[in-house]
């Protein structure tokens, strides 16, 4: 069955609309999982959509997009702010890194062995990816952040927090996967589906990687919620997690935040996610 081409827009986690010659049909028509008794209540209780949910072996990705393991889905609710008007700004979670004032705190990414020997478009790999997308990070930590995000060889030992990059299961429904801080430490598995990102541009390779990181240090969508602002269907809930506005970000339609992207698309960070790197873990 051929795919429907039309707007090439691919998605962060859940969707892709990307040519691809991997999957037979886009993901994001496929239709949900049969969710396990009393899970759809919790994922309604939680706000989230049960639409098309998809069950993988960390937990439930709802909303095309979020990972919630069985523990978060029972967590307490929390009361999200938000700034007014239908423009994407930057959130965060309600939970952070504890990265503490005059102290710098290393996190250290690391690909597993898999993704370390695989290739990209364009004769590249995941391991130029992921330390250009850290060289992003460091553009801004050096001399403004306590958290320092460096990346390291699989076989490297290592100090300090880890978030370990995976290659995700083939066919798995995401194109990118990862979660939120927990217990004050970042979250510690980044999961990259070589189905799609094998054939993307390497810039764009390098944006998701850069967009994981985000995730996985507090960052929500700058759009979730109205995730059609960056071309995917839905929105997300502010629940479980939190949707906290950073003060003084403006109408940004170029964030590395944005729940979705277009095949080939590079989105080094804006003034609006420095000044929000800068917010959450600034000297
Ligand atoms: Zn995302």
């Amino acid at each position: 069955m051929p795919l429907a081409f039309g707007s090439a827009l691919a998605f962060w986690s859940c969707q892709k609309e990307k040519v691809t010659q991997i999957l037979p049909i886009p993901v994001q028509d496929l239709p949900g999982d049969v969710l396990p008794a009393g899970i759809a209540e919790k994922i309604v209780a939680a706000g989230f959509s049960t639409s098309k949910v998809k069950i993988i072996p960390q937990g439930y990705v709802v909303e095309g997009d979020v990972l919630l393991t069985s523990a978060e889905l029972d967590k307490k609710l929390t009361k999200p702010s938000r700034g007014s008007g239908a423009t994407p700004l930057q959130y965060t979670t309600n939970q952070l890194v504890n990265a503490p004032k005059g102290q710098t705190t290393v996190i250290t990414v690391q690909p597993d062995g898999e993704l370390m020997n695989s290739r990209i478009s364009g004769n590249t790999d995941y391991y130029d990816r992921i330390r250009d997308a850290v060289a992003r990070y460091q553009a801004v930590s050096n001399p403004s952040l306590r958290l320092y995000i460096t990346y390291a060889p699989s076989y490297a030992s290592t100090s300090g927090y880890v978030i370990h990059v995976h290659s995700a299961p083939s066919g798995s429904p995401y194109s990118g996967l990862a979660g939120f801080p927990n217990n004050g430490q970042p979250y510690g598995d980044i999961y990259l589906n070589r189905d799609y990102l094998n054939y993307e541009a390497p810039e764009t390779v390098t944006t998701v990687i850069a967009h994981e990181i985000g995730h996985c240090i507090g960052f929500r969508h700058t759009d979730w919620y109205d995730r059609s602002i960056s071309g995917c269907y839905g929105s997300e809930s502010p629940n479980p997690d939190g949707a906290n506005l950073v003060p003084g970000t403006g109408v940004d339609y170029s964030s590395w935040m944005l729940a979705c992207y277009n095949s080939g698309q590079n989105r080094p960070f804006t003034t609006n996610d420095i000044l929000s790197l800068k917010y959450l873990y600034s000297l």
